[in-house]
């Protein structure tokens, strides 16, 4: 079976760089916050264009974070597509908060600023919950519509955290999501466009007020010093190792991404028609985190391209709103027809920066006559 995504052709090509990393925090030994943390949050700030970046353990305590730094809590509606991987609304349940699931574009999979105006509207006519803030999520690496989410949050004075966990380096009308909403979040999963070698995450705000808090909450919210705690916070620090790590994989990022547009575009022209892809919205660039596409039969196609030894995966097949913790939280008031729709029908194609023409044609060839 060809790799769905394949970490190690990636480790080969930067393999010296990245030993050396590691062996110079290993030599120094300054393994919570060392030297790489700061550099790598600086770096990242300079490839964002956002003024503060804050690492941390993951990107679902990155959404945590996020929520404790804006206070939401008991009370507050935290509104947020169901279609996406679970620790988008996992961190608002944390927090005590409700989350009210909003459905997604037919087209783009992202968050439908006419489900979510209605939703909006309808908690604020019930009265029960308070209406706090829009966690839009930039699902399979395509920013969600921020300029119509931006128009109905300043409208109903809502904040926007951003769930950039797949789509760190994609960019909108020329703006890095690093600078979308308030506050940004991301995630260094393994698998992810910019992935780590364990658990990473980060934060991105132009606000220097919740930098500072979320600084603080991250390191046990920590005050002046190691024993000053002003905040109730978490223990989230990305480990000196990964920062290490990260530093050298950003070198090569811009190329990997290059690499990855041009494999979604070659899957797009390739493509059989009974199949139609993710619609990359007019203005946005896309780090094709997934290549997804939609299609009748689905289960059928992926046994027939399993067989040819061709891997797929299917994100979500349960939307948020389906499981059990979830069960009880208010949906946007026509439901969420297009999710259900598209949990059934989506299905993703392998895709990371080092596959080459050749297998992709492969992969092409086995679709083509999977769906026949
Ligand atoms: C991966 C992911 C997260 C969580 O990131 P972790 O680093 O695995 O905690 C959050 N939201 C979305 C949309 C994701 O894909």
């Amino acid at each position: 079976m060809i790799p769905f995504i394949d970490l190690q052709a990636q480790r080969q090509n930067i393999s010296t760089e990245i030993n050396a990393a590691i062996e110079n925090v290993l030599a120094h030994g300054q393994y919570i916050m060392g030297p790489q943390v700061g550099e790598l949050e600086k770096q990242l700030s300079n490839f964002c264009g956002v003024k503060h970046s804050i690492s941390c353990g993951n990107g679902t305590d990155a959404l945590q974070l996020a929520l404790m730094a804006l206070d939401i809590g008991p009370g507050d509606a935290v509104f947020a597509p169901s279609f996406t991987f679970v620790a988008t609304v996992e961190a608002v349940l944390l927090m005590g908060a409700t989350p009210v699931f909003v459905d997604v574009d037919e087209e783009t999979f992202n968050i439908c600023p006419t489900s979510l105006a209605e939703a909006i509207e309808m908690i604020t006519a019930q009265g029960d919950l308070k209406p706090r803030a829009i966690i839009p999520v930039d699902l399979f690496g395509q920013p969600a519509a921020y300029r119509q989410i931006e128009e109905i949050a300043t409208a109903h004075s809502l904040a926007i955290v951003a769930d950039a966990a797949q789509s760190f380096g994609a960019s909108l009308n020329n703006k890095n999501v690093g600078r979308m909403g308030d506050i940004v979040t991301t995630s260094f999963f393994p698998a992810k466009p910019l992935g780590c070698y364990g658990d990473g995450g980060a934060l991105f705000t132009g606000d220097d007020d919740l930098a500072t808090r979320l600084r603080s909450l991250r390191n046990h919210g920590q005050g002046t010093d190691r024993y000053d705690n002003v905040n109730l916070g978490l223990n989230s620090r990305l480990d000196t190792i990964q920062a290490a790590i990260l530093i050298e994989k950003l070198k090569i990022f811009p190329s990997e991404i290059d690499a990855r547009k041009k494999i979604a575009q070659y899957y797009h022209t390739n493509l059989p028609s009974s199949l139609r892809p993710q619609k990359l919205m007019e203005g946005a660039t896309s780090v094709w985190a997934q290549y997804t596409v939609v299609g009748e039969n689905r289960d059928q196609i992926r046994d027939r391209l399993a067989a040819d030894d061709i891997p797929t995966a299917v994100y979500y097949p349960k939307p948020n709103h389906l499981q059990a913790p979830y069960q009880g939280a208010p949906c946007a008031p026509k439901g969420l027809p297009v999710t259900e729709h598209l949990q059934e029908r989506v299905f993703s194609l392998p895709m990371h920066p080092y596959l080459d023409e050749e297998l992709q044609g492969k992969i092409l060839e086995a679709l083509t006559r999977a769906v026949s």
